[in-house]
């Protein structure tokens, strides 16, 4: 069985943080760092965060195939899995990790089904809403469209593995840690 572990779910559901908390927790973990059209936010390092690159050279490898998944999320910006890295960490037995969008995820089932798919789920819709609106991030047009994919992201957790409720950050990256651990 592959050991790699896929994790998705909806807007602002908090993978990122779940994602950062884990790798405190395990640095054996290879989490997979994606490729991005979008601008970096202040903090973000490239080569870290993400790979920083623009539209013309995110173009030139999706067409040579360097991707394992990529898609446009939010409507605006392309995020992709470069496969290199990951085909390495596989090869190396490492447990390896992706956080990506819905999309992604439903491409990598296709191409990778061994992997092990997890969603990640708030406690309640209304922790949602909370959750996205508190971020205080996005405007009230980019919130609106956001919580519109929210739903349709919600309404997909069927399709996955197993869901993790992410109630405090620290019980689930423990329990996707264990998850990872397990998988393999
Ligand atoms: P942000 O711009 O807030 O960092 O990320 C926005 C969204 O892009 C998140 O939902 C995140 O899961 C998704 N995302 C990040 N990296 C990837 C990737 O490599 N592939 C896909 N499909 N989605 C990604």
């Amino acid at each position: 069985m592959s050991r790699l572990v896929v994790l998705a779910g909806p807007t602002a559901v908090g993978k990122g943080t779940v994602v950062r908390a884990l790798r405190a927790m395990a640095p054996e973990v290879y989490v997979s760092i994606s490729a991005t059209t979008r601008d970096p936010r202040p903090g973000e390092t490239d080569g870290v965060d993400y790979h920083f690159l623009d539209a013309d050279d995110f173009t030139r490898r999706v067409e040579a195939g360097e991707f394992l998944e990529w898609a446009v999320v939010h409507g605006v910006n392309r995020y992709g899995t470069l496969r290199g890295p990951v085909d390495d960490c596989l090869a190396s037995g490492r447990p390896c990790l992706l956080e990506i969008d819905l999309q992604g995820a439903r491409q990598v089932k296709e191409t990778m089904p061994d992997a092990h798919f997890v969603f990640l789920a708030p406690p309640s819709w209304e922790e949602l809403v909370v959750r996205l609106v508190g971020r205080g991030t996005e405007g009230e047009e980019e919130r609106e469209r956001r919580l519109v994919t929210a739903r349709e992201e919600m309404a997909a957790a069927g399709e996955f593995d197993q869901t993790i409720i992410n109630d405090t950050v620290e019980r689930a990256a423990a329990e996707l840690l264990s998850v990872v651990r397990a998988t393999g």
